[in-house]
């Protein structure tokens, strides 16, 4: 088996983690979501219980322990001692992670970690800039996306399975305005590579999207 580095970006809601989690189980790799690391910023400013400001996102990340862990096909996040692994898939936390994540200090922490993380190779990492930014000599780059409609479709099914009960109309106005957010920032924004292949999963099984990862990292 090659001991590739995997590039996958695409906006939210894309099905990247899913699709991820089950390329990385096929080939052996470990699957890292970058995501998850913005979000474990997001759940700890507000753990402050105070208006979410620049400065206070800033004080929070300056002595955060973030680590992200991959065992048994699982991601295990922590923040210092606490596992927040479903504490950061909250609306709340949501809301406020495209600010947070927007933020050049938290950006330069977090994609040094990401950057360590893929060091020895076969790796899938996930997000919005891995391939422009965070892994440009990746092996494979792919951008994963699909209809707005779609995508918020799958995330409300996603929450009503967690016991979220979301308007289908407002989670796709809450997709939307991150989208709008992660494209426009100055840093990184979510932009397809040159180099990436993209792929439209709507209308797309699981499954088939899997294969077609996989028939790229052959
Ligand atoms: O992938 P997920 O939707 O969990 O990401 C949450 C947020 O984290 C994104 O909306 C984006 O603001 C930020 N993010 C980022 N760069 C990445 C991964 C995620 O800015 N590589």
């Amino acid at each position: 088996m090659k001991n590739l580095v995997v590039a996958i970006d695409g906006p939210a809601g894309a099905g990247k983690s899913t699709v991820a989690q089950l390329a990385a189980k096929e080939l052996g790799y470990t699957y890292i979501d970058t995501g998850a690391m913005y979000r474990a910023v997001a759940w700890k400013t507000l753990q402050r219980h105070e208006p979410v400001t620049d400065e206070l996102i800033l004080d929070v990340v300056k002595d955060i322990d973030v680590n992200l862990q991959y065992i048994d096909g699982k991601t295990r996040v922590t923040v210092g001692n606490d596992d927040v692994s479903a504490l950061i898939r909250t609306p709340e936390v949501s809301a406020i992670v495209s600010q947070v994540a927007a933020l050049g200090p938290v950006r330069v922490k977090m994609v040094d970690l990401q950057r360590k993380m893929a060091e020895r190779g076969s790796v899938l990492m996930d997000g919005r800039d891995i391939a422009t930014n965070v892994l440009p000599n990746a092996d494979v780059k792919i951008f994963l996306t699909a209809s707005i409609e779609e995508r918020a479709h799958r995330r409300w099914k996603e929450m009503k399975e967690k016991g979220y009960d979301i308007p289908l109309e407002k989670l796709q106005q809450d997709i939307a305005a991150r989208d709008k957010a992660d494209s426009e920032r100055e840093i990184s924004p979510l932009v397809q590579a040159e180099d990436a292949t993209l792929l439209d999963t709507t209308g797309i099984s699981i499954e088939e999207v899997v294969a077609r990862i996989l028939a790229m990292c052959q």
